[in-house]
């Protein structure tokens, strides 16, 4: 609050030129600059970079083209022709043209389930200043992994706004965040009652401005985030997963709590997540209107009819199997008994409701599993049957639609952001390939290329 109030005092006394750019900063879709930016000609007409791509994976789902010429502009992509056109094809000025040649070139990825202020190990007490640090490392981690979108799912700070801020404006290498800041979750509930920090000798609290009883106070939970600068609400209709009771837990919200604030974020303009175990949980957040279910382990048969009456996301998370796969062996009689309620229904339940048509998009829970590792992910939709291009999919065009910004991400295309990847291999042969990601263009700037 201080910060705004500072801010809102320095444009009130520099007139229009600086309200105008408090104004574009608190949009939750300001656009991206092309930082670092290519090199102005004198004339003012921004130079190109020529891209040729040896397998282009323009539009997931499509037939991928052979021997492509990418020209991106001012951040973003303005054509693709055939062969490999030189700078004297294109016309000048070009500022540089990038072999990948070798490679397959496919859009950046999106990962629509993070927590980039938790590290990993998750360590939850920390204070403001630890949790945009955090932040900042995880999105460089992210970024270098070829995922140039992310939706953070819930902080324990406003310190997510601040880190998106500064990413946008290229002050620092990282993915394009879209943020729910706290999650919005009832006393006792996910993130409130269920996660103990040992060190602070109680539970965490994290959500302090999410906690809400009742519908009035999950209205005003909801316009807090607002407030804040949330893009996106998140909500928690069954605790963590490490509740016992598995698919079998009540929802946590009442139904009058959950569609309060659905409508409450939807009205604003906001999409909804929801976190969720628990059939009764899933079911009651895709009855009250919510756009994606996360996790969604313990869905069942009338989850999907749910599912598709909805047109609601699957964001599965899958790959914190892993994680608990990993603690098995140490683990107490309890979460050993979790692990393998998890393990034994998860991937059917996730393979029945992709079988059944229930559109999926990537998530991975990075922060409660490590950053920069979220190709593993793609095994795991191999594993419960997708095809590769389903898989790409969920990365890509999928998961652009949930997050609303499928007009300008998730395909290669003239008009939208150049966020460009690159694999040494075909990743329609293997899924696996992605988890070496060579080469990433951010909104038209190279930020890494071990070409
Ligand atoms: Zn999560």
């Amino acid at each position: 609050m201080i910060r705004r109030n500072l801010a809102l005092l320095t444009a009130m006394s520099s007139a229009l030129l600086t309200f105008s750019a408090l104004a574009a900063d608190a949009s939750p879709s300001a656009t991206i600059k092309p930082s670092s930016a290519a090199p102005v000609a004198s004339d003012a007409v921004t130079a190109a970079t020529i891209i040729h791509a040896g397998l282009l994976i323009a539009v997931p789902g499509s037939p991928p083209l052979k021997d492509q010429t990418i020209v991106v502009r001012a951040g973003k992509v303005e054509a693709i022709r055939p062969g490999f056109l030189s700078a004297a094809d294109i016309g000048e000025p070009v500022a540089a043209v990038i072999d990948l040649s070798r490679s397959a070139v496919l859009p950046g990825l999106i990962d629509a389930h993070v927590h980039l202020t938790i590290g990993w190990p998750p360590k939850l007490n920390q204070s403001d200043a630890d949790a945009a640090l955090v932040a900042l490392e995880n999105a460089r981690k992210t970024l270098a992994a070829g995922f140039t979108t992310v939706r953070d799912v819930g902080a324990f700070s406003d310190a997510i706004f601040s880190v998106r801020d500064a990413i946008n404006k290229g002050r620092f290498d990282g993915p394009r965040i879209l943020a729910a800041g706290d999650i919005i979750s009832v006393t006792n509930g996910h993130g409130h009652g269920d996660i103990a920090v040992p060190e602070s000798g109680g539970f965490a609290g994290f959500h302090a401005s999410g906690i809400c009883d009742g519908p009035f106070e999950c209205r005003k939970a909801v316009r807090t985030q607002i407030m804040h600068g949330a893009d996106v609400i998140k909500i928690a209709t069954t605790k963590g997963g490490n509740d016992p009771r598995l698919g079998a837990a009540p929802s946590e919200m009442m139904d009058d709590e959950i569609v309060a604030a659905v409508t409450t974020a939807h009205a604003a303009g906001r999409k909804v997540a929801a976190h969720a175990h628990s059939t009764a949980g899933i079911d009651a957040a895709l009855a009250g209107g919510v756009d994606s279910i996360e996790h969604g382990g313990f869905l069942d048969k009338g989850s999907i009819a749910l599912f598709k009456k909805s047109g609601a996301f699957l964001v599965p998370t899958m790959v914190v199997l892993n994680s608990l796969q990993a603690g098995y062996d140490r683990a107490d009689p309890q979460t050993r008994a979790i692990t393998r309620g998890f393990l034994d229904n998860m991937p059917n339940n996730i393979g029945a409701a992709y079988r059944a048509g229930v559109p999926i998009a990537f998530g991975t829970d990075a922060g409660i599993t490590p950053h920069g590792k979220q190709a593993l992910e793609f095994l795991w939709y191999r594993k419960i049957g997708m095809t590769p291009g389903d898989v790409l999919r969920t990365a890509t065009t999928n998961a652009a639609k949930l997050l609303g910004l499928d007009a300008e991400i998730g395909t290669i295309e003239a008009g939208k952001r150049a966020d460009i990847i690159a694999t040494g291999a075909n990743p329609l042969d293997d899924v696996a390939t992605l988890q070496h990601v060579t080469f990433v263009m951010a909104a038209g700037r190279v930020v890494k290329d071990e070409e």
